[in-house]
């Protein structure tokens, strides 16, 4: 009995294993098709100053709107990009598109914005980053402050000492570069002082239990502490509440980001754009 039942047992995790394997080169191969059909959409998440200040920029954010798969954020797609090597197309695409878009906002009359992409480690390894980059200025004739980098520390610390110089390069052409995530990876002090940054992020898992009384506010304090003293911009991200907010503010947070600023959306339904807004984007106060 305990043999059939553990026969039963392998096949039904064969099977299993199987169909996701199955499913995993499904994706893959309708992910490297994604470009060409035009699956791939770029939403956008304002920045703004802290409480009422205005939007100094927007950080693009990646979906796929797969025919088969629906609707995906990136944590379904993005480490099947990585591990596949599709990131770096994908990633180039992303880097052109959001270009275009900050070029066409920029002639709207938004001449102070900034576009934020977000570079995974495998970009940033990738011989043809820098050239990428200037390029798509170049043939959208934007100048480089109205583009933002951001990478995590963890990304950075892949290959520290090849980051810092491809980071260089690309701080030389003029794009300002900003640590996601900040206070999740393993960064020293020492190497953080090396990175030419201009602006630090508090990730969202500080903020999230912050004004319940925790260490996270003392945390908080010295991370801002340590990013105005190495001159950076700080951002915090993941702000849901008034009172995370408002406890933000008062710490010297001077950047916002979060559903209660504003949703990630489409570009057309932004401020200061033509188009209606679609009734499924649920929009803050902030785009309104
Ligand atoms: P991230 O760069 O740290 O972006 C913040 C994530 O938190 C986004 O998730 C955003 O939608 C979400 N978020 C923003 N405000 C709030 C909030 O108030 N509460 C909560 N719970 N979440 C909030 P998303 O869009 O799913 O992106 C996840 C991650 O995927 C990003 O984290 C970034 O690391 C990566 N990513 C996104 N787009 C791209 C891209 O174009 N290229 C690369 N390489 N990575 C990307
Ligand atoms: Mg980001
Ligand atoms: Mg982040
Ligand atoms: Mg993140």
């Amino acid at each position: 009995h305990a043999k059939k039942q553990g026969r039963n047992g392998y096949r039904f995790f064969e099977h299993n294993m199987n169909t996701d394997v199955h499913l995993q080169m499904q994706l893959q191969q309708d992910l490297r098709q994604a470009i060409h059909r035009n699956e791939l959409v770029l939403h956008y998440q304002p920045k703004l100053v802290a409480p009422d200040g205005p939007m100094t920029g927007l950080e693009a954010l990646l979906r796929w709107q797969s025919p088969k798969h629906g609707w995906l954020t990136p944590d379904r797609f993005l480490p099947l990009a990585e591990s596949s090597g599709l990131i770096v197309p994908i990633g180039n695409w992303v880097i052109n598109e959001a270009c275009r878009q900050m070029k066409a906002w920029y002639q709207q009359g938004h001449c102070d914005w900034s576009v934020a992409v977000n570079l995974s480690a495998v970009q940033l390894e990738h011989a043809s980053l820098v050239e990428v980059v200037r390029t798509a200025l170049a043939q959208h004739e934007l100048a480089p402050s109205h583009l933002v980098l951001e990478i995590t520390e963890s990304t950075a610390m892949r290959d520290a000492e090849a980051s810092l110089k491809v980071l260089n390069q690309l701080s030389a052409l003029g794009v300002s570069i900003s640590i996601d995530d900040f206070g999740t990876g393993y960064s020293s002090l020492l190497y953080l002082k090396r990175l030419p940054a201009n602006e630090l992020k508090i990730d969202r898992g500080f903020i999230t239990e912050l004004a319940q009384g925790n260490d996270d506010e003392a945390i908080i304090q010295a991370i801002i502490a340590l990013g105005k003293t190495l001159g950076m911009k700080i951002v915090a991200e993941g702000v849901e509440t008034p009172e995370q907010q408002e406890l933000l503010t008062r710490l010297g947070c001077n950047t916002l980001q979060g559903y209660l600023l504003g949703k990630p959306a489409p570009a057309d339904v932004l401020p200061g754009t033509t188009a209606q807004s679609s009734p499924d984007i649920e929009l803050s106060p902030a785009f309104q």
